[in-house]
């Protein structure tokens, strides 16, 4: 019999979190327990910690007490270079803004996530990943020559390109209008089942509620 590897059984996990800001009031978050293809939604205010818990699962800042295992591996026990090699490879993020390279076109921008994974180039990939988001056409674009929802839809592809285990978004819809947040939200769904990924995103709209079976509510800190 094959036998299971407990460490892994789910793709994220934190636990007793808190992270304190030089000159802030100490933030804590209650424990998350995600297994494949457990999308959920975190939802809170402005203020809430929102973006604090996100940067801390995705490994951009370090907690001041608690943990984040992602696939089985504490990432904070991990060194700098480790760290970075190992977010290129299971993590995707995407944040309010797109953040692309403005002197690349989209398919360069696209192409450069799977380079600094250490992965091949995979130019059939970017193309089919670029039709799904209906931006076949607009690969040789640069950024400045798109509209702001096909900017956000090039970061989607970005995040999503190395087939990540997790994919950590940022309030992604926060810059679009209604019909391009439900679009966009979809669009994560639908790319996150095909990709194997789980999702994990933050928003303050309480309209994405009943989006998402699992919402994780922030308690007011
Ligand atoms: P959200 O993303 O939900 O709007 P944040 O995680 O940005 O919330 O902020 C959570 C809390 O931490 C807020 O009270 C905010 O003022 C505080 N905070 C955020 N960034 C800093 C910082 N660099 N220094 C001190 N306090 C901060
Ligand atoms: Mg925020």
């Amino acid at each position: 019999m094959r036998q299971r590897n407990v460490m892994s059984d789910f793709v994220l996990k934190t636990s007793n979190l808190s992270y304190q800001y030089p000159k802030g009031s100490r933030l804590s978050f209650q424990d998350l327990l995600l297994s494949d293809q457990q999308h959920t939604l975190v939802l809170g205010d402005s203020g809430s910690g929102k973006s604090t818990l996100l940067n801390l699962i995705a490994g951009f800042s370090s907690p001041t007490s608690g943990e984040v295992i992602i696939n089985g591996q504490n990432l904070y026990a991990l060194s700098g270079s480790e760290l970075d090699k190992f977010r290129a490879q299971h993590l995707g993020f995407i944040f309010q803004e797109a953040h692309l390279l403005r002197n690349l076109t989209v398919s360069e921008n696209i192409k450069l996530a799977q380079s600094l994974a250490g992965l091949s180039v995979d130019a059939d990939a970017v193309k089919s990943l670029l039709e799904k988001l209906q931006l076949g056409g607009f690969e040789n674009r640069k950024p400045n020559e798109l509209s702001r929802g096909q900017v956000q839809r090039v970061a989607i592809a970005r995040a999503l390109i190395n087939k990540p285990s997790l994919l950590v978004a940022d309030e992604p819809t926060a810059a679009l209008d209604d019909k391009n947040t439900f679009l966009v939200v979809e669009l994560l769904k639908e790319l996150a089942k095909d990709q194997g990924s789980t999702l994990l995103i933050s928003t303050h709209d309480k309209r994405l509620k009943d989006e998402f079976t699992n919402n994780y509510i922030l308690a007011a800190q």
